[in-house]
């Protein structure tokens, strides 16, 4: 049974010798249990919420090369397979998924007819690495990053791992940053005058954050907090201003300034986060095999 597995691990609340600890408080529900939705898959990412059809997940379990659904009703189906390796997935304007492949090494866009279509595969000729993770800003333009981890052997046709932001209207493809090593989850805040970049480099561990301005390039790149185990994957702003992120011991929140709030550990290492549910105050939390979920005080921006 899938569904309504309760793990029973309780939150690490920070103790009273912390001065993050009244914070802590406004991050999860009183009583909140992390859950199990589904286990027993390879490596799940790309976890994106839609509100159509009385509320459903859609995410990617990598190597089992699928994508999956989870309903409340029906727990974890088979969305999609083959899925050319599919990573992260997010929304763009219309509520259509729009997908990073590692095998295909390219993003996609899904109709609502369900055709696929490809968006973007090559940047100046040069075949890209393998996206990894995707956000579609306001304005329509739909940003990712694309480090090397799905390109096994397969030699790199680019000189770098970068950010790049591409434009539907014109079809534009530019790189917006080259700073991270290996950039790999990455959020707007909830204004949209930030960007947050993940770097997985084991030897960094940070997140990036960027002023972001109309019609200008990112502005003073910096590292705003570094997690204290293992590396940050997937991250996601809520309305708050909040940065959740994946860790190696569970999800680490961090405030605008990049002060630690709190962890929510987790049985497995988390590779990526989302908010969702009928109210949005659900996070949904794709770690290795199995996907879960938690009640939070917050909602996506
Ligand atoms: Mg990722």
């Amino acid at each position: 049974m899938l569904c309504g597995v309760f793990v029973g691990v309780l939150l690490m609340l920070m103790n009273d010798s912390n001065p993050s600890a009244a914070s802590l408080s406004d991050l999860v529900e009183p009583g909140a249990e992390l859950q199990t939705l589904g286990t027993g898959m390879k490596f799940v990412e790309g976890p994106v919420w839609s509100d159509d059809d009385g509320g459903y997940l859609i995410f990617s379990d990598i190597p089992a090369n699928e994508m999956k659904k989870w309903t409340a009703a029906g727990g974890v189906t088979t969305f999609r397979a083959p899925s050319e390796q599919a990573n992260g997935n997010t929304r763009d304007l219309q509520g259509r998924l729009i997908t990073c492949h590692h095998q295909s090494r390219r993003v996609t866009i899904t109709e609502p007819d369900g055709q696929v279509r490809v968006l973007v595969e090559r940047y100046e000729g040069k075949q890209l690495n393998s996206p990894n993770d995707v956000v579609v800003k306001r304005d329509g333009t739909i940003w990712f990053t694309d480090p090397p981890y799905g390109l096994g052997k397969t030699p790199k046709e680019l000189d770098g791992h970068f950010v790049f932001r591409f434009d539907p209207k014109d079809r534009s493809l530019r790189i917006v940053a080259r700073e991270q090593s290996m950039p790999n989850g990455l959020c707007f805040s909830s204004d949209e005058k930030r960007l947050y970049v993940a770097d997985s480099d084991p030897k960094k561990h940070e997140i990036w954050v960027y002023d972001v301005k109309p019609d200008q390039p990112l502005a003073d790149g910096r590292v705003l907090c570094a997690v204290d185990k293992g590396v940050p994957d997937g991250i996601r702003c809520d309305a708050a201003g909040r940065i959740w992120s994946s860790a190696g011991d569970g999800v680490h929140v961090f405030a605008p300034d990049g002060r630690l709030l709190g962890k929510i550990p987790v049985p497995q290492t988390p590779s990526n986060l989302c908010f969702g549910g009928s109210d949005g105050r659900t996070l949904y939390i794709t770690a290795r095999t199995s996907l879960y979920a938690i009640r939070v005080q917050a909602r996506s921006r």
